[in-house]
């Protein structure tokens, strides 16, 4: 098999968080919501404990936390939640960068299409979003700033604390993407001022297919976001539908061992960056993206002269990585995150995004083979 470095694309499971999955798929198989037998309360029990775990990590309470079916949906749920809100109180004015996921990109274009000014800030070549780019362009009808924690493409971590405290003297909701940061860097996201946060399961080695919003109250008060669906009670009316109760367990305990774990996290992931740079010393290339405020487990490189995509067709068979662009096989679409930083399009076009986790098995002979022999 390939060796696997995409883990900011999906991380593979943790094998102990596969067998507690397992444990309750096999032990507690009633509805959550079934208010009549054991089974339905036991199923209860075990959502609200894995609530209280995501909540307690992020300081938050855990009426705070609805479970979703990931980062997708919850951005989706934060941005489009908003349109009646919006045009009910008159403020259309939504502030976002151009380096965002498309699931808050397109959301926010939805927006625009029904009448709101969307403004877009754009990054320097560092890759990061300056605070007061986005300070400055807040009006007395901005309705919402989103901005993400980590952006997915570089690793490149925005500075989401400074924006959070200033957004929050005024009355403007402030959304976080943390799909990328969540359990990496738990400690600012701790301290951050946001009303809403988007979570991801699989980014953190929980199964595919489960995320969060977390929406913080003030005065009591959740953000005034309306749902997407109707037709259940379930997570405070803002997400109906049969909870998927070993999906949501398993996101809290990758959750908790995220949090545990992180110093050894960050010590492997280092040294795994540490080696690849060490390996590349002789060869020529760029990082894409400041290493100064990069997450360890992910670089984006170019290899001046080699195109991205001649490297995955000649190492398909040794290693799986991306260039973290829309990218099909029969259609190749430069990356719009790099695009906005101003980067050179024979830097785009040589682009590879790796990422990798803690316990990677990390040998890139064959890949330093490959680009020396061209
Ligand atoms: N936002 C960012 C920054 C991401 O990296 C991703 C996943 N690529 C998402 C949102 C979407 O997350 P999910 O796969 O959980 O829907």
């Amino acid at each position: 098999m390939p060796v696997y470095l995409d883990y900011c694309a999906s991380a593979p499971i943790d094998q102990r968080v596969l067998s507690e999955v397992t444990r309750i798929f096999m032990n507690v198989y009633g509805n959550a919501d079934s208010r009549t037998h054991l089974f339905g309360l036991q199923a209860k029990e075990t959502v609200e404990k894995s609530r209280r775990t995501i909540a307690e990590i992020l300081g938050l309470d855990k009426s705070e936390i609805i479970f979703t079916s990931g980062a997708t949906e919850s951005n989706n749920l934060a941005i489009l939640g908003l349109l009646e809100y919006g045009l009910n109180i008159g403020k259309k004015h939504i502030i976002t960068s151009a380096i965002e996921h498309k699931s808050v990109l397109e959301p926010m274009h939805y927006l625009k299409k029904k009448g709101f000014e969307l403004e877009l800030i754009y990054p320097d070549s560092s890759g990061r979003i300056k605070v007061e780019d986005v300070l400055s362009r807040t009006k007395k009808d901005t309705l919402l700033v989103s901005i993400m924690h980590v952006n997915n493409e570089t690793g490149v971590i925005q500075p989401i604390e400074p924006i959070g405290e200033e957004l929050s003297k005024q009355d403007i909701l402030f959304h976080v993407d943390a799909a990328q940061s969540f359990g990496k860097l738990n400690g600012i996201l701790r301290n951050t001022k946001y009303n809403m946060l988007s979570l991801s399961g699989h980014k953190i080695q929980a199964p595919q297919g489960i995320g969060a919003l977390a929406l913080k109250r003030k005065k009591y008060k959740r953000p005034p976001i309306n749902p997407l669906f109707y037709g259940g009670q379930q997570e405070y009316g803002f997400r109906p539908g049969t909870l998927p109760v070993p999906l949501i367990a398993g996101f809290a305990y990758a959750a908790l061992l995220s949090e545990q774990e992180k110093n050894v996290w960050e010590k492997n992931t280092m040294a795994i960056k540490e080696q690849f740079l060490n390996t590349i010393k002789d060869l020529r290339y760029v990082i894409n993206g400041d290493p100064n405020y990069c997450l360890p487990n992910i670089i984006n490189i170019s290899f001046l002269g080699i195109d991205s995509e001649s490297v995955f067709s000649a190492l398909r068979g040794d290693y799986a990585f991306s260039n973290g662009s829309a990218c099909t096989s029969s259609n190749y679409v430069p990356s719009y995150v790099l695009t906005a930083m101003g980067l050179r399009e024979d830097i785009i076009n040589q682009a590879l995004r790796i990422s990798w986790g803690s316990n990677s098995n990390v040998e890139f002979k064959r890949f330093i083979e490959y680009i020396k022999s061209i």
